[in-house]
């Protein structure tokens, strides 16, 4: 085991401990002298997050510094979670939501389908049509919320 100095890219220095061959620490020390510090990284992350919220058309966060780095991360996960959900759900990639359930109904008749399974499909389509709509009332949501405790509370 040994301390070590690291001057970092970035000009902060760092004091850390190295184990195992020499080889292999001197080796990690070289590395860690070609990168910047790990206060410095944050940083970098948490301004290129926000970067990309302003240019998203996204509102600005409230809370605390710290709060809002992780909820500008967090914003960007969920929303793009939330939109494959929505773009996976069957109801909307068969083109389904365009049609009323008349349409539907007149349809599947003139293809000679059962009232029973007309029935069925009818079901299926109204509770896929359902799981749309909440997923896209979140993504609403989402879109103008705030407040950064909401993201981290709702992760
Ligand atoms: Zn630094």
């Amino acid at each position: 085991m040994g301390k070590y100095t690291v001057n970092h890219t970035c000009g902060h220095t760092v004091e850390v401990q190295l184990f195992g061959p020499i080889k292999e620490r001197e080796r990690k020390m070289e590395w860690m002298q070609s990168t910047i510090c790990s206060d410095c990284y944050r940083k970098q992350e948490a301004e290129a997050a926000k970067a990309k919220a302003e240019n998203s058309g996204l509102p600005e966060l409230q809370g605390s510094e710290k709060q809002i780095a992780w909820a500008l991360k967090l914003r960007q996960e969920q929303i793009k979670i939330a939109e494959d959900t929505l773009h996976g759900l069957r109801w909307y990639a068969s083109g389904a939501y365009k049609l009323t359930e008349e349409e539907i109904t007149a349809n599947l008749r003139s293809k000679g389908v059962a009232e029973a399974e007309i029935k069925a499909r009818l079901a299926a389509v109204a509770s896929e049509k359902e799981k749309y709509e909440r997923q896209l009332a979140l993504i609403e949501q989402m879109k103008v919320e705030t407040s950064a405790k909401w993201f981290i509370e709702n992760r």
